[in-house]
């Protein structure tokens, strides 16, 4: 995601702060490196579950539709948040609320009215990206 995905902190503005449903859809794979335990990742290790002798995801998301381990809250209510923000894998960073025209992620918008929330609006794209840490 541009890093806007399930914040700690995060601007006010940031859908994402008080979604939460695409932690609790997707399979969230990454590759083994991205572990804690001696390649030099940061993903703590724990959290995972091994899928082949080179990928790894998070665990609760093995077969898409599950809760991943590190989410905390209500899905669609403010306390939803990551517990491994700083630590989380590269799909989290890499996936973006709204794609580079400004237009709303269809996954965000097929998955917020999924739990209820209203869809994203496209924004300019002169708006500065939602960044965090
Ligand atoms: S690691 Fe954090 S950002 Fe990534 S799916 Fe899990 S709760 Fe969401």
């Amino acid at each position: 995601m541009t890093e806007d995905r399930i914040l700690n902190t995060a601007p006010s503005d940031n859908p994402c702060t008080t979604c939460g449903a695409c932690c609790a859809h997707f399979r969230v794979s990454f590759y083994c490196g991205e572990l804690t335990g001696g390649s030099g990742g940061i993903v703590p290790a724990e959290l995972a579950s091994q899928l082949n002798p080179v990928m790894a995801c998070m665990k609760g998301t093995e077969t898409g539709n599950g809760r991943c381990i590190a989410l905390r809250g209500t899905l669609g209510s403010p306390d939803i948040r990551c517990s491994i923000y700083p630590q989380r894998p590269s799909p989290c960073r890499a996936f973006n609320s709204w794609l580079d025209d400004g237009q709303p992620n269809p996954d965000c918008q097929r998955l917020r009215a999924g739990i209820g929330l209203p869809p994203l609006t496209p924004r300019t794209v002169a708006e500065p990206q939602l960044l965090s840490d």
